[in-house]
């Protein structure tokens, strides 16, 4: 078993305006096999959290520690991470032309791995998961996400994450813009990875149904820059009846 430990964690960006601080001191203990949902409102930091865990250099830390089985992740480089078991699939999906899926996809696994899987496992083995997302085969040779539409995008994210079998994955709003059978897909591909490697899951949504798909065992409430509450899948169905004001600052409402 593997744990990532998320303690007294704050971050920012430098902006025009100024230093941004966005969050506000995050605690958070996932073990490999739990999945975990964070919901919270727009503008709360869910991102910024995603972000700053993967080392997206546009987010500077101030404070707190980030600990893969004790290693201290906020020290190392966005591709040292990686290769210590963190994954992220990202809201926004970048697109990368001229560098063909297949291409990305084997040097990703490579570089994680540490060397380059077999020609023959790995064309099999990229070819079983693709099936298992029922993407195209074509796509294979397509530059990474250029022209995908919003669910290829996130189905690319997903097949990245099968082929690198992390001990932690993030998903940030993996679930945003996808119709009920990509999202159904989506969330197959996801439970398949999971019980085949066994790794912990940082859940980021905004909204329940994508946990009709992926059950979770702790949903957490994430507001201005930190968690507010903590509970059992049950908290997700309370979100859904009363939704995210009773969070936000007096007089904001999200769904004005
Ligand atoms: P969420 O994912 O919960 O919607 P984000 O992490 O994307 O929230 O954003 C949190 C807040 O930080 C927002 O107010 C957003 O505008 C701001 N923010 C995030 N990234 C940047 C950035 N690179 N530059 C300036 N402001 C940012
Ligand atoms: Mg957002
Ligand atoms: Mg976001």
């Amino acid at each position: 078993q593997h744990t990532l430990e998320i303690r007294g964690l704050r971050a920012g960006v430098q902006t025009k305006e100024g230093r941004k601080e966005i969050l506000k001191g995050v605690d958070l203990t996932i073990h490999t096999g739990e999945v975990h949902a964070i919901m919270g409102p727009n503008g709360s930091g869910k991102s910024t959290l995603a972000y700053t865990l993967a080392g997206h250099p546009k987010y500077e830390v101030d404070g707190g520690e980030v600990l893969l089985d004790g290693q201290d992740l906020l020290k190392m480089k966005p591709y040292e991470r990686a290769r210590a078991g963190l994954f992220l699939a990202m809201q926004y999906p970048v697109e990368v032309p001229g560098v063909s899926m297949t291409n990305f996809l084997r040097t990703a696994v490579t570089e994680v791995q540490g060397s380059a899987p077999s020609l023959r496992q790995w064309v099999e083995e990229l070819s079983t998961e693709m099936k298992r997302l029922r993407m195209d085969p074509k796509f294979a040779q397509r530059s990474v996400n250029e022209g995908f539409s919003g669910g290829e995008k996130k189905r690319a994210e997903v097949l990245q994450m099968e082929l690198l079998k992390p001990k932690f994955t993030i998903m940030d709003e993996t679930d945003s813009g996808l119709d009920v059978d990509a999202l159904r897909i989506v969330s197959e591909g996801v439970n398949h990875a999971k019980d085949v490697n066994h790794f912990g899951v940082m859940l980021i949504t905004h909204y329940t149904r994508i946990l009709r798909y992926i059950h979770p065992d702790f949903v957490h409430v994430f507001a201005d820059g930190h968690f507010v509450r903590a509970g059992g899948p049950e908290l997700a169905d309370e979100l859904e009846e009363s939704g995210y004001d009773q969070y936000l600052p007096e007089g904001v409402s999200e769904s004005a």
